[in-house]
């Protein structure tokens, strides 16, 4: 989720009240604790309510224990931490979301998920379905096609030591065939059919639990393949996740396409304006800016802990608007106050420019940002590493 429900039981609970005050006394830990054991009550309980359409009266054998086990907080942006145990899903980077628990949950009571199990997630996301999954299963292994997101669900992952879990960044239509078959499949974005690619990268009996349909009337559905390579589906539930991005195929060797990475830089008097510079560079290796009419407005907002990091923070919402949005851009106006930023820009679809875009942004990724003071101001810099040189 992605998951903003549209399933009626799921949309009309009341709000968990968040008491700041009531919290207050509370050790970090202990806090944590009780919030994770109240949203596995409201999952115990969506389960219960929901059991005549998914035909689950209550989450798979070990599944709601390794929730409780994996602490969500450290899955969310530390804007959200306070929300981390509703049962919401929630805003990551890039435009992406961290599922809506109770989704979680029933994701992976589908999966029928077993000690010996070998499982593909397509969507990493935040990485906290494959934290769930690591608890359950031998081997997770999982592909998200937004480079930055993978490296940062990787990380950490990695300092929450589950080992099992495998992270590569990349489009996962074709799956991961270095490693089939698996035992279950589970997509967390959503598409107009299941990849056949998944479907032959299923063991027999295995389950593929994916989001299927358009946007506005997407299904959960449960896939197996027996041993002939028969497929059945099952309609379990209504639900709306994020979309699958599908990325051009990537060139034959020796086309001359090599992976090339470009150094772009902006000083200026102040870190905002620093900012608003090297967004525009970035966006000018799609379309020139001065090519771009200014007709759409985009707000952006985001905050970090370091002034690094909100320059990575902010150019990867930029990037994210240009891969998603297609969007180019003709000028940012960017304020930053503290560690917390809030920008403008004014741009226009690529297509719409009637140019030929010079780079592809869905084949980037943003490497190296870095803001450094110097006698005169700031100067911002990153690179950019693209699947061809612009021309
Ligand atoms: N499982 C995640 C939720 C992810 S939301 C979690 O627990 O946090 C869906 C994710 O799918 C997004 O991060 C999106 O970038 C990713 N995605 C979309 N299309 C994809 C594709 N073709 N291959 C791999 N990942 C994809």
């Amino acid at each position: 989720m992605a998951v903003q429900r549209t399933d009626p039981l799921l949309q009309n609970r009341p709000a968990r009240p968040n008491e700041p005050g009531a919290k207050r006394d509370q050790p970090a830990g202990a806090m944590h604790e009780s919030e994770r054991r109240q949203m596995l009550a409201t999952i115990e309980d969506l389960f219960r309510r929901t059991a005549a359409r998914t035909g689950f009266g209550s989450a798979g054998s070990g599944v709601l224990e390794a929730m409780g086990r994996v602490p969500r907080e450290q899955f969310v942006p530390p804007e959200s931490a306070h929300r981390a145990y509703d049962d919401t899903a929630l805003a990551l980077a890039c435009g992406q979301t961290i599922s809506q628990p109770f989704v979680v949950a029933l994701m992976t009571t589908l999966l029928r998920p077993r000690r010996d199990h070998r499982v593909l997630e397509i969507g990493t996301g935040s990485g906290y379905q494959a934290a769930v999954l690591s608890h359950l299963v031998r081997e997770v292994w999982s592909l998200e096609v937004v480079p930055e997101l993978a490296h940062a669900a990787a990380t950490r992952l990695q300092r929450l030591g589950h080992r099992n879990v495998h992270v590569q960044a990349g489009d996962g239509t074709h799956g991961w065939p270095e490693h089939a078959p698996y035992d279950g499949i589970v997509v967390t974005c959503g598409g107009e059919a299941v990849p056949p690619a998944l479907l032959e990268q299923l063991a027999p009996h295995g389950h593929l639990v994916m989001p299927v349909g358009p946007a506005d009337d997407q299904r959960l559905l449960d896939v197996t393949r027996d041993r002939r390579g028969a497929v059945r589906l099952r309609d379990v539930l209504g639900v709306r996740f994020v979309p699958f991005v599908h990325l051009p195929a990537p060139a034959p060797q020796g086309a001359g396409d090599d992976a090339r990475s470009i150094g772009l830089a902006a000083a200026a008097d102040s870190a905002a304006a620093a900012f608003a510079d090297l967004a525009l560079a970035v966006s000018s290796l799609v379309v020139p800016a001065r090519q771009v009419r200014p007709e759409r407005r985009i707000e952006f907002a985001c905050s970090a802990t370091s002034p690094q990091q909100l320059l990575a923070r902010w150019l990867d919402e930029v990037a994210w608007a240009m891969r998603r949005q297609e969007l180019v851009f003709a000028t940012f106006e960017v304020a930053v106050r503290g560690d917390s930023l809030r920008a403008t820009g004014w741009g226009q679809p690529i297509e719409a420019t009637g140019t030929t875009p010079r780079t592809d942004p869905r084949t980037w990724s943003l490497q190296d940002p870095r803001l450094e003071r110097t006698a005169t101001g700031y100067r911002a810099s990153c690179r950019v590493a693209t699947d061809r040189q612009p021309v």
